[in-house]
């Protein structure tokens, strides 16, 4: 199963405790993870084994959605900052959308993720 992670600026430190907080979990149930560009990096500082896309404002959210609708990604975490303003929304934007029309799980806070995570 593939998930992918996203978090913006303001949201980077969180997701990487939000994952090591799921860290057994994540190797137990075999998932791969794949991310937006610096996200990726932290994630993989962390010791995580993560495919790195390009940047979110680059294009990496783009790419996230393509692989939503492509089915090749079962879940997105996107930890928003939604006290920032980002030149990209519309690439946000058309991700979300894709995973509702694709019916992917899409968590966009911690908590939501933590429950998603349950679900596994
Ligand atoms: P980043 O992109 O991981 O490259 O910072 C995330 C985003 O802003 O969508």
């Amino acid at each position: 199963m593939e998930i992918a992670i996203i978090a913006h600026d303001g949201k980077k430190t969180e997701m990487v405790q939000f994952l090591n907080e799921h860290r057994s979990i994540l190797e137990q149930k075999q998932i791969t993870l794949v991310s937006t560009g610096t996200t990726g990096k932290k994630v993989r500082k962390a010791g995580f084994e993560v495919t790195r896309l390009l940047s979110g404002p680059l294009g990496g959210d783009a790419q996230i959605a393509a692989r939503v609708a492509e089915g090749k990604c079962q879940m997105v975490l996107f930890f928003r900052d939604p006290l920032e303003k980002h030149p990209h929304e519309p690439d946000v934007l058309m991700l979300m959308r894709l995973c509702d029309v694709h019916d992917v799980p899409l968590a966009t806070n911690p908590a939501t993720a933590n429950l998603l995570m349950k679900g596994l």
